[in-house]
Parts: C-alpha cells; structure tokens; sequence
C-alpha cells in the first residue's frame, strides 16, 4: 500500500481521536482535538469537516486517503447511514454524517459503533477467529457491548442490537439516562460506582476504590450485577469469546478473580458455564483508532 492509506476515527464526548496508517499499515500520525471545542457552534459536518481538512493538509499530501471510517458514540442505523441517538454530543442526531463528509472530503466515509471499533481492535489483538459468536462487554462509564457473529457486528432492524445496558431488570426502579426504570446499566457501570462511591467510600480516591474496598459486600455486590448482566448474553448466545473491557474492568485493583467466580455462578451448567473462556482488553486511548483502521481495511479488501 505505498502511497495509499486508511483514516480511523475515534469521536468520544472528551477527544476526537485521529490516527492514519504507513506504508506498513502501522498506526502513525495519532491526534487528539478537543470534542467540545470543535462541535461548539453545534455544526458536527462542518466542524469535522475541518479538523480533517486540517490532518490530510498536515499528513496526506503525498498519501491517497482510500477510506476513513469513524467510530460514533451513538446508536446508528443498520445500513450505518444515519445516527440515531448521541447522549452526549449536541447536533448528531438524525445526521447522514459519513455522506456528508464523503461530499465535503471526495473521500469514502463508514461510520460504526465506537463499541464494535473497540471490538475490531481486540479481536485482531487477540487473534480470535472470525468464525461463530464473539462479543465484547465494556465497562465505562455506561455498559458497551459488541456482537460479532462470523466475523461481523450484530446491527439488528434498526440498528440498536447488542444494548446490553438497557436489559429491564426485573423489579428495579432506577432512572436510567435512557428514559426507561430499571436498565441494567442502572446497577453495572461507571456511573453507578461513581454513585456507590460517593454514598460508601467518600473519602476513598475513586483509583485507589477497588484496591483498598474490593472485598466489602458493596462493592462485591457491584462485580456480582457485572456478571450478571453478562451472563443473560452469555446464556443467550453461548459465544465462541468473550471479551471485557473499558475503564471500569481496567481500574486497578479490579477483582477479575471474583468476576469470573460470579460469572461462573450465573452461568447456565453444564454449558456455557465450564467452556467459558473469558479475555481482557487493555485500556488505551488508540484502540477505538486502530480498531476503525482494520474495519476500513476490511472493506478495501472486498
Ligand atoms: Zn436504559
């Protein structure tokens, strides 16, 4: 691939992180810009139109941009087309934004899910094989889920498949960002730890939270709703892999030890419960980047 190469996209409601490939398909010129400084005026298309203006202006004279591919924190349509719903960046909703780009760049443009980006990046990491059911369970500070069935996201009727974060649980009466009672992410993400460590640990740092409070009941508690809200996938789906992820599972001190015991628990016997084969994804700020860079690829190898 001389002289040609790939943009991945990584929007997050902090940074919009940028990276390209080399001449060796290795990630290079990695950039992060500000989320809220560039979408301030509210024009997402023309905003991002710019900062990507800019990075082929600084990196890409001499290189042919064949693809980019953008990772999204929002649910998308199934054709990938449309955003649906963003929860924390005003003036996406409802925008063609890959076709709006492509018109602005005369570069092709793919959107995906940030959490199957994610997914991309750590199944090449891991080297798991495309064929049958993977899925990724991210905790950050919501519940991101990935499902990748022969090597490709699950996307559903209109999109919104893999939303294991808003399963009803049974009984609750949480308020979930979403509008609904009851979402599973009410009881398993960072927002709800941040909750329990405000009410329970004041005084406690949130990255010290799990190494000195990881045995009280509360928090046990928390790792127990964890592997929970994962098993009603896995006892679903029976995956080929499983993967757990984002800043939650990353924090130190994080008892994957007792993740797996409650996993194990919950877990439908014999099976899926003596195959599972539970794996862990690094935190870094390049993954969703690297992880639209191989989908990008995918679809110039077609
Ligand atoms: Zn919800």
């Amino acid at each position: 691939m001389n002289n040609e190469c790939v943009i991945g996209i990584d929007i997050g409601g902090t940074n919009i992180r940028i990276g390209r490939t080399d001449e060796n398909d290795q990630l290079v010129d990695f950039e992060r810009v500000s989320s809220k400084e560039t979408f301030k005026d509210g024009n997402i298309s023309e905003s991002l139109t710019e900062v990507l203006k800019n990075y082929l202006d600084k990196y890409c004279k001499n290189v042919q941009v064949k693809q980019i591919a953008i990772g999204i924190p929002a649910t998308l349509s199934s054709d990938r087309k449309q955003i649906l719903q963003v929860p924390n960046i005003k003036g996406m909703d409802g925008l063609f934004l890959g076709k709006e780009l492509e018109e602005n760049l005369g570069i092709p443009v793919v959107l995906e899910k940030d959490v199957n980006m994610l997914y991309y990046w750590d199944k090449y990491d891991k080297k798991l094989s495309d064929e049958g059911v993977g899925i990724g369970v991210y905790i950050g500070t919501g519940v991101g889920n990935a499902i990748f069935i022969n090597g490709k996201p699950l996307a559903g009727k209109d999109g919104v498949a893999g939303e294991l974060g808003h399963i009803p649980m049974i009984g609750g009466t949480s308020q979930c960002g979403c509008g609904n009672l009851g979402c599973s992410e009410c009881y398993a993400s960072g927002w709800k730890l941040v909750e329990l460590k405000e009410e329970y640990y004041p005084d406690v740092d949130m990255n010290d939270l799990f190494v000195k409070k990881s045995n009280d009941t509360v928090l046990k508690n928390f790792v127990d709703n964890i592997a929970c809200v994962a098993c009603a996938e896995i006892n679903i789906l029976n995956p080929d892999s499983i993967i757990f992820g984002g800043g939650v599972i990353n924090m130190k001190g994080f008892p994957k030890d007792y993740l797996e015991e409650r996993l194990y628990v919950h877990a439908r016997k014999p099976y899926p419960a003596e195959s599972l084969e539970i794996q862990y994804s690094e935190d870094k700020v390049d993954n969703g980047v690297k992880g639209a860079i191989i989908f990008a690829k995918t679809l110039l190898e077609k």
